[in-house]
């Protein structure tokens, strides 16, 4: 866990001027490895920042998301969930729970040389099936 001057050092690097909304912004998703969405980030934000609005929450969303910092995760295509950029992990979404789970396997072993011509900045693995916790507990 990352602390706030950290943080704050860390927007500074990614030319991001690290107002302590963004800064405390960025903590919660650092510390939150759920896949948020920007309305769950806003509704827990308040609780902290009574008056950020959400229009603040998603244009910081959008500048850390052009900046690289965080990634958004697309898991149904109703709402963006967004995470760390440097969260390396596949994920695998459950067909019961509807919970994401996060795997971790960086890489699978796919034949690239079909595309070798292209250039690939990055790799988003995503399994679907049940998860072990709903396979635990209709054997039970
Ligand atoms: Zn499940
Ligand atoms: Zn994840």
């Amino acid at each position: 866990m990352k602390n706030y001057k950290y943080l704050s050092k860390f927007l500074e690097k990614n030319g991001i001027r690290p107002s302590s909304q963004r800064v405390l912004m960025l903590k919660y998703i650092e510390e939150n490895h759920n896949h948020p969405t920007a309305d769950k980030i806003y509704v827990d934000l308040t609780k902290r920042l009574p008056s950020i609005s959400k229009a603040t929450v998603y244009n910081n969303l959008k500048l850390f998301l052009n900046s690289g910092i965080i990634k958004e995760v697309n898991i149904d295509s109703s709402e963006v969930h967004y995470e760390m950029k440097e969260d390396n992990h596949a994920h695998f979404v459950c067909n019961l729970c509807k919970k994401v789970h996060d795997l971790e396997i960086s890489n699978l072993d796919i034949n690239l040389d079909p595309i070798s011509d292209y250039e690939i900045d990055s790799q988003d693995i995503f399994l679907r099936g049940v998860c072990k916790e709903c396979l635990d507990s209709k054997k039970n």
